[in-house]
């Protein structure tokens, strides 16, 4: 092939995700929730008529925008609904960082953003997390074209409080700050309640963890109006269907069942307490995750090597293998069913290895 389009393809290193097995396992490694949808997702699926498919759906997503503009009590003008918030997080890279100056986000994060950060071309800068992994907040008072990072932060499962977050967005009133709350439902207070008060602030949640809905790709973002509008405009200058049909009226669904939606975020919560005496038990380290999964490592046993024997086992957990983190393994929330059979083989595989048991 000619070099020269080779040289003008825009070609990108991508984000790789983790494995969906078509067997059945114990899937720890993508930080699903184990438990099913509302029951009303179920009943919308059957009441769906196929007939409406042959239409587009609302490109404003309009039920759904309002459904959640009712639930967070704000406007429907200040929400965006996107495929997943992977989606949504995209849509924002390329509407608000569009500075020469670097965006920043922590050195362990979500590892999309670099990728996106790649993709459209946005200068950015990894700031270290601190040896017990918490963001260094003085790291994101310099200039820069953006901030972003989730809260809790993914993998490590930290979560900062309030106070803190605030104290990164009331430093960087010149440019936008992104606050990627895909777990935050599983931790503490939400920054949404600083939307009226900074307009510099997006926060960006998901229906994939705590809503029990992955498989349907929804995601939003709540901010003020005007930087809502700007969003929309660019994803309407992509593709205005992203929202189908089958999401519009499950996700409705979703999010009107707020009692679903707690039990079974508590019923997650216990779990990974739980989880956590657990490891302890048998010579785990982990930060403290208020996320529904623990960033573990263990000082006498190799991660890749225990990553590799509980595949073999059929149970799948998620190993990156990069720097900083190459001896950690992030273990997804499962049942207690699941989690009680994942500790049955770390027990013995603990006692085989010469470990603490
Ligand atoms: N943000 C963080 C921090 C995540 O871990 C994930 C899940 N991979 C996402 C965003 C995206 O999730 P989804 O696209 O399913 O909403």
């Amino acid at each position: 092939m000619n070099a020269s389009i080779i040289e003008n393809i825009r070609r990108v290193e991508p984000y790789v995700p983790g494995e969906q097995p078509q067997n059945k396992v114990i899937k720890l490694n993508t930080n699903e929730n184990p438990y099913p949808p509302a029951s009303g997702v179920e009943l919308a699926l059957e009441k769906l008529d196929s007939d409406r498919l042959r239409l587009y759906p609302d490109p404003a997503a309009e039920v759904l925008v309002n459904a959640l503009a009712e639930n967070y009590g704000v406007d429907s003008n200040q929400v965006f609904v996107g495929v997943g918030s992977d989606d949504v997080l995209s849509m924002c890279f390329l509407t608000f960082f569009n500075s020469e100056k670097p965006i920043l986000f922590p050195d362990i994060s979500y590892s999309f953003y670099k990728v996106w950060a790649e993709l459209y071309r946005i200068p950015y800068e990894c700031q270290k997390l601190d040896e017990n992994f918490h963001i260094r907040k003085e790291d994101y008072y310099k200039e820069n074209g953006g901030v972003i990072f989730p809260n809790p932060n993914a993998p490590t499962g930290v979560y900062e409080n309030l106070e803190f977050v605030e104290d990164i967005i009331a430093h960087n009133q010149d440019s936008v700050v992104i606050v990627d709350e895909a777990y935050v439902d599983f931790a503490g207070e939400s920054a949404l309640q600083m939307i009226d008060k900074y307009d510099n602030l997006i926060v960006v949640q998901t229906f994939s963890k705590s809503r029990s809905m992955a498989g349907m790709r929804i995601g939003y973002a709540i901010s003020n109006p005007t930087l809502i509008k700007y969003l929309k405009d660019v994803k309407y200058s992509f593709n205005s269907y992203t929202m189908n049909q089958t999401s519009l009226v499950c996700g409705v669904e979703a999010v009107r069942d707020t009692e679903y939606f707690h039990e079974t975020v508590e019923r997650i919560k216990e779990t990974r307490e739980w989880a956590k005496a657990e490891l302890k038990k048998l010579g785990f380290e982990f930060p403290d995750s208020q996320a529904n999964f623990i960033f573990a490592t263990h000082p006498k046993l190799d991660a890749k090597v225990l990553f590799e024997a509980l595949k073999q086992n059929h149970i799948y957990v998620r190993y990156w293998g990069s720097e900083r983190i190459e001896q950690y393994l992030r273990i997804t929330i499962g049942t207690r069913e699941e989690m009680e059979t994942f500790f049955s083989f770390l027990r013995a595989y603990v006692k085989e290895q010469g470990g603490t048991v």
